[in-house]
């Protein structure tokens, strides 16, 4: 089964350009200079999958021309990786379901907090409807949106499951286990700082984000990869971040065929630059993956 990635932000927690920065990057007129607040849309048996629904989601669905989505998995409960949920309105509305978000339960438990008006017992109409799949770090399943209810948005009062017997049911902000029985998912546990974050495989392409640390453990899962994405925001030692080589040295030691640097922000040079530093480095360490910038528009295939 083959898996087809896009990349729809490659930028870090700010974004590039930053707000108010006069920097070369930001100043830079290059379309791969230009990044959205990370997130990756993959398209993989059949579904349509986006990981993190941040700020631009908006911007990001339309730039792709994204017209449907069975399912947004978070990788944790950041801002910039979960700021744009409210905006699956829109996919309420056209495809007459809910969102379907596989998180954890502390990813849950923030999102309960920042959009408390989309679990009320009797929501505002028009709030964004939400299905939850509870994930851990154990393989997992991700369906088609067929066969969930059907939404029906009655006006000024909000939405309601049209049942089998006609009637209607108000939305009940259901929260489940996702199934674990032929997964299609195998996430991938890191370490953001202190904070317990996922990454997530599918197929030969692992998605690895907000990262500073992954346990030895971890690395069986990600044998034989053909493209592996990695986050970095500096040269320089981050607290909750790879620094670029301790990427490189990751790189290498998956040794997936290539590896996709995301997360960016503007301590690195413009995008051309960059691959030529990359190249460079990857030359002289002797890494055995090819290493380079992801940007905004890239689509993967493995
Ligand atoms: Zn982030
Ligand atoms: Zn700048
Ligand atoms: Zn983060």
């Amino acid at each position: 089964m083959s898996a087809k990635l896009t990349f729809l932000g490659t930028g870090t927690s700010q974004g590039v350009p930053i707000i108010a920065c006069e920097c070369g990057v930001c100043q830079s007129p290059c379309r791969e200079d230009k990044r959205f607040r990370a997130s990756a849309f993959v398209e993989y048996g059949g579904l349509n999958i986006l990981v993190d629904a941040g700020p631009d989601f908006r911007s990001q669905m339309l730039a792709a021309r994204i017209r449907h989505l069975d399912a947004i998995l978070l990788t944790h409960n950041h801002k910039d990786h979960t700021g744009g949920l409210d905006d699956v309105r829109s996919f309420n509305y056209i495809d007459k379901k809910a969102a379907e978000i596989y998180c954890e339960a502390r990813v849950l438990k923030t999102l309960k907090n920042d959009y408390a008006y989309a679990f009320e017992e009797h929501k505002y109409p028009g709030a964004p409807e939400w299905h939850v799949h509870l994930i851990d770090d154990q393989p997992f399943r991700v369906d088609s949106l067929q066969g969930t209810g059907q939404l029906e948005w009655v006006h000024d009062v909000g939405y309601f499951y049209r049942q089998a017997d006609g009637s209607l049911q108000p939305s009940d902000n259901a929260v489940v286990e996702a199934p674990r029985e032929n997964p299609n998912v195998i996430p991938i546990r890191g370490f953001h700082d202190q904070m317990p974050v996922l990454g997530f495989r599918f197929g030969n392409i692992a998605y690895l984000t907000d990262m500073s640390r992954l346990p030895e453990e971890e690395l069986a899962k990600l044998q034989g990869l053909e493209h592996l994405t990695l986050n970095t925001v500096g040269y320089h030692p981050h607290h909750s971040h790879f620094s670029l080589y301790e990427a490189l040295d990751l790189a290498h030691v998956i040794g997936a065929r290539h590896t996709w640097l995301t997360h960016l922000s503007h301590a690195f040079p413009r995008h051309q630059a960059f691959c030529e530093q990359l190249r460079a480095l990857c030359r002289e360490k002797g890494i055995r993956s090819e290493v380079l910038p992801a940007y905004d528009g890239l689509t993967i295939t493995d």
